[in-house]
């Protein structure tokens, strides 16, 4: 709320001057029913069409300066409301980009894109609403009777019980309808969550046939949400009929007790018609009120589930020492003791282990799905931290470095090649801003994919659609290794991402990495043996358990673990 004050407080004149346009709109729509009961009394009860023509001219303007107060009002009421949605929306999109992995497994994906999407557009609808009526609404409803009295100060007992039954009414409806609105609400977030699941698989459904349940377990969501707000809007459909029998009774009670001060002399047949016209104002302003609190009830849900994110703070600072002093014979990486438990995980997915490696080796990683390879690179370039134990980069622990700062020296290749919509050659200086079209082909040569980016007729100007689109499982891995070559890190990660490659090309991109690339730390995870077996140490993961480090050779003596993953991979004599 007091971020929201905050947003609303940055653009205070047009946020005061919707309600007050507002305002200055309802004074003129007071005026309406006594210009309209003088054409009756004056006009037509004498016959002056003079008069008629004149004061018909006058509501014309009235409605005209009215409809001029009105666009102003909610051009004004627009642009507070849409330029708080853009502030909160830019300030959540930072907060959560400082979010380390760990906010990001906890809160998931598609609930921070639903907070940045829907919730938002809900409080920016609040707010827009709010400034409209706050102030209309109720000067409406008093003006309004205030008017009536002036007209006839005995109505004032007919428009106290109208008014009575009416708010009695509103309240009672609301105060049953908003809980269940929130319960929509809730059932709205849970189909869009599964409409996002289910369009980012689309291949993966589609592959297993899955479409058949997926459509099922869709048609049950949205049944669920259709009963839902049937019920909801059954209730709510309620408050038009009784609130106009309210009003009709309202105004049978003016006509009844009017007609007669009509036939006595104390009042015209126009005053009796302002009246009416008064009660009517009151009975849309005041549904335009009821429906104004159950947007602003969905919009305090919205705002209260975006200040949760908002309230997550990122377990990983983004400060720390951001250079440190070079030690001889200090190896590049060392995990002492290190352990990692994911969030709300029971046990450990990586145990704790300690372990070496010096500048310029490069060390395998191997070990069947799930056995924690990935999670052992992502604690590398701080993508999550240790639980306990530490990491030392060149001495120093990882967690006293700007997580920035060792970012910069990682090349990280995750498994999932992901590329962004734009040119080759923007993707490619992802790595490396400054990165020149020489240094962009010798990152390419490298990673095997220069022959395929020369076939390209547009060549480093080729356009990547969204995700990598346009190109084969294999062509993206290879540009996505390039991508991280660009900045000729000191440490390389390849996590598992060579595995839609060929052999021979897998091999020949190993041996241009070893060759092109001076004193680079590699970290090669596979699953293939043919892919670990030259490095200089293989890490043995079972279980997320060290099984064992190691040559090959040493390994294939001595480790039973990688016997069994040889075994099972390679000929026999061979092995
Ligand atoms: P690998 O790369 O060897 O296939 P991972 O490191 O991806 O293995 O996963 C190791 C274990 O950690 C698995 O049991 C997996 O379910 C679990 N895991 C992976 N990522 C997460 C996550 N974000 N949150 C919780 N558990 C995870």
């Amino acid at each position: 709320m007091k971020r929201l004050l905050g947003y609303l407080k940055e653009h205070l004149c047009v946020t005061i001057l919707a309600p007050l346009f507002k305002m200055l709109e309802a004074s003129f729509e007071l005026f309406v029913p006594l210009v309209v009961a003088s054409m009756i009394d004056v006009g037509i009860g004498h016959h002056d069409i003079g008069y008629l023509w004149k004061m018909g001219g006058l509501l014309i303007l009235l409605g005209i300066i009215g409809f001029s107060f009105s666009i102003t009002a909610q051009y004004f009421a627009a642009r507070s409301a849409v330029y708080t949605g853009k502030s909160m929306r830019s300030d959540l999109f930072a907060h959560m980009n400082r979010f380390s992995y760990q906010e990001i497994d906890q809160v998931g994906t598609s609930t921070l894109i639903n907070r940045m999407s829907n919730d938002i557009n809900q409080v920016q609808n609040g707010v827009n609403m709010f400034l409209r009526l706050f102030l209309r609404s109720p000067f409406v409803v008093f003006g309004a009777m205030f008017m009536a009295f002036t007209v006839d100060h005995k109505a004032a007992v007919s428009f106290v019980f109208t008014i009575t039954a009416l708010a009695v009414v509103v309240g009672l409806i609301l105060w049953i309808t908003m809980p269940m609105y929130k319960k929509v609400q809730k059932q709205v977030d849970g189909v869009l969550k599964s409409t996002r699941e289910n369009l980012l698989g689309i291949r993966v459904i589609r592959a297993f046939n899955r479409q058949r349940s997926e459509e099922e377990n869709f048609r049950l969501q949205s049944r669920q949400l259709y009963s839902k707000q049937i019920h909801v809007g059954k209730i709510s459909a309620l408050l038009n009929p009784l609130t106009y029998m309210i009003i009709n009774w309202g105004i049978i009670a003016i006509l009844w007790s009017g007609g007669k001060q009509v036939d006595l002399g104390y009042l015209t047949q126009g005053q009796i018609i302002a009246l009416i016209n008064y009660m009517s104002q009151i009975l849309v302003e005041l549904v335009k009120l009821a429906n104004l609190l159950i947007i602003l009830s969905r919009a305090f849900a919205s705002l209260d589930r975006v200040d949760q994110i908002f309230a997550l703070e990122p377990s990983m600072k983004e400060t720390g020492k951001t250079d440190i002093e070079e030690k001889k014979d200090t190896p590049i990486l060392e995990f002492k003791d290190t352990s990692f438990v994911y969030h709300g995980a029971r046990k450990e997915t990586i145990h704790p282990f300690d372990f070496a490696v010096k500048e310029g080796e490069t060390i395998g990683v191997i070990g069947g799905t799930g056995s924690g390879k990935s999670t052992f690179v992502s604690l590398i370039a701080r993508l999550y931290d240790v639980t306990s134990g530490r990491i030392l980069y060149r001495g120093v622990d990882e967690k006293e470095l700007k997580p920035e700062f060792i970012r910069g020296k990682i090349g990280f290749v995750p498994q999932k090649a992901s590329l962004f919509e734009g040119s080759l050659r923007d993707n490619m200086k992802w790595g490396k801003e400054d990165a020149t079209d020489e240094e962009i082909y010798q990152a390419l040569d490298i990673a095997q994919a220069r022959e395929f980016v020369d076939q390209k007729e547009q060549g480093l100007d080729f356009r990547i659609e969204q995700n990598g689109g346009n190109l084969s499982g294999g062509q993206k891995q290879r540009l996505t290794i390039a991508r991280a070559l660009v900045r000729k890190p000191e440490i390389l990660i390849l996590d598992d991402s060579a595995s839609a490659l060929d052999f021979a090309t897998d091999a020949r991109l190993r041996k241009a990495i070893k060759e092109n690339t001076d004193n680079m730390t590699v970290f090669l995870v596979s699953q293939r043996v043919s892919t670990i077996r030259n490095a200089d140490h293989i890490l043995v993961l079972d279980d997320g358990k060290i099984a064992g480090i190691g040559t090959h050779l040493q390994l294939l003596k001595e480790n039973q673990v990688y016997k069994e993953i040889c075994a099972s991979q390679m000929a026999g004599e061979e092995a």
